[in-house]
């Protein structure tokens, strides 16, 4: 049928370019959330409070008291790969902050309606100033704030109709955003986190400043899983094998559950590995006679040139040089674990 030839390749344009990046980078409302989280996680603020309207799609509000953005960068804030945490590629190597591409507000701007509102330190009022596609929709307002940055983000979606459809069908995302944020609270104990929903005065997650992480894990999962935890901790401090240390909490065999629950961090950033996951799993349905699902949260650190940040879009997963050799010394240290209490209980239960 086609006598004239090939189809004629043409240039996108370049607002369709940034919509179809943006829609990768914040893939469900939940991506939204964690993104600003972690922006705020990474301007050192202590207080992270979450507000959310109609599963995310309506509002998200993120507000904290970290150090605010200076009015200077309002003007580029919200455009794509503008970011106060590299400079240069190398700069990857050793970063400690969540972020670096300057991608999320940007992408934000072009499937939503963004508004900012912060002040930073010394300054008598803040600024307040939207976005769309990535610019400035007017100069920025002076304002009265308290320390801070609040970011909210509305009708996310709003012109990306299939992915608002889809989204509107499933009314899981309320709870993957209490999910993350229940995640965060327990891995930053110096950092008190806060969400709910818009209309409601009471908390899903609310969590207080505390040293204690056991304390902190009651408080957000709830006793029957904290009166069940076992310490583990494992390291390796063989440069010719890995470098790493580990800590973390297991469940023992008292503890029942439908599925399994891992929190995983890996250098303070939140991921998933999903290898890690089923090494613990199958130890677990080796181990214990009723192959009950563990709850697990474990912190692993690794010398940051060790960890490859940057392999997906939402940063979801990292790579780690020798993730096999980290993987089964984990294992042996949860069968360890798991056969000691074990053991412990059947004496108890014998004596
Ligand atoms: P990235 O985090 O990769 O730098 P973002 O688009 O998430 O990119 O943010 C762009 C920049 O905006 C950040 O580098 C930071 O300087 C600033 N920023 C974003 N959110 C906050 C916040 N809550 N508090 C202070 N600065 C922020
Ligand atoms: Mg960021």
């Amino acid at each position: 049928m086609a006598k004239e030839g090939p189809p004629k390749i043409l240039r996108l344009d370049e607002s369709v370019v940034n919509r179809i990046a943006a829609g990768e980078v914040i893939q469900r409302p939940v991506s939204a959330v964690k993104e600003l989280v972690e922006n705020s996680l990474d301007a050192l603020s202590t207080s992270i409070n979450v507000v959310v309207k109609d599963g995310g799609l309506k509002l998200i509000q993120v507000c904290d008291d970290g150090h605010g953005i200076r009015y200077e960068d309002l003007p580029i804030l919200c455009e794509r790969h503008t970011t106060s945490k590299l400079s240069k590629y190398e700069d990857l190597q050793s970063i400690h902050s969540m972020g670096f591409r300057g991608e999320a507000l940007a992408s934000m701007t072009y499937v939503a309606h963004v508004t900012v509102t912060t002040i930073t330190q010394g300054q008598l009022h803040g600024y307040r100033v939207s976005y769309r596609d990535g610019v400035m929709e007017h100069a920025p307002k002076a304002c009265a704030a308290v320390k801070g940055t609040q970011i909210m983000v509305e009708n996310l979606f709003f012109n990306m109709i299939a992915r608002r459809k889809s989204l509107q069908n499933s009314s899981d995302d309320y709870t993957k955003i209490v999910d993350l944020l229940s995640r965060f609270a327990i891995h930053h104990i110096n950092v008190s986190f806060s969400c709910r929903k818009h209309g409601t005065a009471r908390a899903d997650v609310h969590s207080v400043i505390t040293s204690s992480r056991l304390d902190s894990i009651r408080s957000v999962y709830g006793v029957t899983v904290s009166s069940n935890l076992m310490k583990i901790e494992a390291s390796d401090n063989d440069p010719s094998s890995s470098l790493f240390e580990m800590d973390g909490f297991i469940t023992n065999s008292n503890y029942v559950a439908k599925k399994i629950t891992m929190v995983l961090f890996i250098n303070d950033r939140l991921v998933e590995c999903s290898a890690l996951k089923r090494a613990i799993e199958i130890i677990y349905a080796a181990t214990l006679p009723r192959a009950s699902k563990p709850f697990i949260y474990i912190s692993i650190v690794l010398p940051t040139e060790h960890v490859d940040v940057n392999v997906h879009p939402t940063k979801r997963e990292v790579s780690l040089l020798n993730q096999e050799v980290i993987i089964e010394k984990i294992q042996s240290v949860v069968e360890s674990r798991l056969r000691n209490s074990n053991q412990a209980m059947a004496f108890q239960e014998q004596t």
